[in-house]
Parts: C-alpha cells; structure tokens; sequence
C-alpha cells in the first residue's frame, strides 16, 4: 500500500482526465458547490474506486464522466477529447437495476445493442453471449421479476457489456444485495473484467468492497467533495476471499481507508 499522488502509476497508459473540475449547482437560488477542484487520471483497464462520506459529490462526480452533466469549471476528457454527452464507449450501472419490467430478460439486453444498427437476430445473439458470461443461460425468456436481486444485477452487467464500453461506471450497484450475493458479484466483476479488459470507476461505500476491487481508492471529502487522499492497493490479483479475512497488507488499506474517511463523517 502507498499514498500517492493523483498521477497514473508506472507505464499505464492514461485514457480519462479530470483537470481542476468544479460543479456547482443553483438550488432555488442558492448556489451549492459539490465539487471543488478535483483532479485525477485513470489509467486504461485501472480499476477505480470512490469513496468519501454521503451527499460529498460522488455520483456527480460518476455523472460527468457519464457525460450526464457538464462540470461548472474545469475539464473531463478521455482519449484526450472532452466528455460533451453519454456515449457507448461508456456503460453505466446504478443500484437500482433499471430493467424495464415488461421486456423480457434477452430483450433488456438486446435493447443496449439497438444503437449498433445490428439486425434483430444478430442482436440477439450477442445478448445471449453475454447472458451467459454472467451464468443466465436458460433465463433468456423470464421476466425480471422472477429473478433475485442478485441475478438482476447480473442483466444489467449483461446489458452494460452488450453495449461494448471501453468504460464501466459504477454507482453503489451491489448495495441493494444480500452479503452473499455480493460477494459473489465482486468476484465475477473482477472475472469479467479482466477478460474483457474494462476500465471501471465504482462509487461505493464499502471500503471492504473498495479495497478488494480495486487498484486505487480515492477518497473524498465531505462537500464540497475533493479527492483528499489516493491509496494505492498493491495486493496481488486474482483478489480471494481468503486475502480479505486475513492477509495484512489488505488489513493495513483498510484500516487506513477506515481512518481517513472517518475524519469527514
Ligand atoms: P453522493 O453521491 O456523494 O451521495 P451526490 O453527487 O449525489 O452525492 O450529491 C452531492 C450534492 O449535490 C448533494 O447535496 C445533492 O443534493 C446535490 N445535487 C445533486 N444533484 C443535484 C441537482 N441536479 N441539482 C441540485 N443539487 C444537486
Ligand atoms: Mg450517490
């Protein structure tokens, strides 16, 4: 584990920039900072997480990259070229699943290939391979509502992959799951990145989650969010469960992380 500034580590290659972002909004003619100069690179299939106290700017943060919205000052880029709207080089995933009810599981995520100007049948095609990257083969035809949560969540990983980012965002997706089941997803998210080879940034509250994921954890402020501290998780991969019970240099990012989020609460 180290500290380290918000620059890239080693030779990666840098793919997202955020230089000096700022984002304020108006509410009810009040002016609210959320962010305050915030700057940091991502390196290309860098895992990142972010972390910081609640209300401190964190999903704003993700919506920018998103291209949701636009900072007030400052500059978000990837591949050097600003971030001016959503795109498919970027796949989002929030907490709440965001399935649509009546489409049937193949069809939510044969809907994120519909842009692609594929045919139907090749739509299909490329969803039931993803479906089964996430184990839901034989579930093509059900609804979401006759799935767990946890396999929901796995649509919409499904759905996320189909779209075929460069970049996944993540905001809180497993915080709606059983312990369990969040395990579970963790691993297969860490399995399915490094196969396919995705640069994600996961917003989450666990520090738990944050330290087994990632490569480095950024940690907010309370608002107005800035990155306060950068910690490099050096622990090997493939990541094990058995390293998260007892292994000391995972032990020792925690208790860090722990401390220095502690401070903003
Ligand atoms: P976090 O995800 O860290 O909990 P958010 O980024 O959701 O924080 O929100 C940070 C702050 O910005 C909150 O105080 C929230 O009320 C405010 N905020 C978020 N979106 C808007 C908006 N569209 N208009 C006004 N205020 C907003
Ligand atoms: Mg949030």
């Amino acid at each position: 584990m180290s500290t380290s500034p918000s620059r890239l580590p080693g030779q990666a290659m840098s793919l997202i920039q955020l230089s000096n972002v700022t984002k304020r909004y108006d509410a009810a003619g009040q002016a609210l900072t959320v962010l305050s100069d915030v700057s940091f690179e991502v390196g290309e299939g860098e895992f990142i997480s972010i972390v910081g106290p609640s209300g401190c700017g964190k999903s704003t943060l993700l919506h920018t990259i998103a291209g949701f919205t636009k900072p007030t000052e400052g500059r978000v880029l990837k591949g050097g070229r600003a971030i001016e709207q959503p795109g498919p080089d970027r796949a989002v995933m929030f907490q709440e699943y965001s399935l649509y009810p009546w489409k049937t599981v193949l069809d939510n995520v044969a809907l994120a290939l519909k842009p692609k100007r594929v045919s139907r049948a090749e739509r299909e095609a490329i969803a039931r391979d993803y479906l089964r990257l996430v184990q839901l083969e034989g579930f093509e035809h059900h609804y979401p509502s006759q799935l767990s949560g946890g396999m929901q969540q796995r649509v919409s990983i499904a759905r996320c992959l189909a779209s075929g980012p460069d970049v996944i965002l993540m905001d809180e997706p497993f915080s709606a799951l059983d312990a369990l089941t969040r395990d579970l997803m963790q691993e297969e998210i860490l399995k399915i990145r490094e196969r396919e080879r995705k640069t994600v940034l996961l917003v989450t509250h666990s520090i738990d989650e944050a330290v087994f994921m990632s490569d480095r954890v950024l940690v907010m402020s309370r608002r107005p969010g800035h990155i306060k501290e950068v910690v490099t998780i050096d622990l090997p991969r493939p990541r094990t469960l058995a390293m998260r019970a007892a292994d000391p240099a995972f032990i020792a990012c925690r208790e860090r992380l722990t401390a220095s989020l502690r401070k903003e609460v």
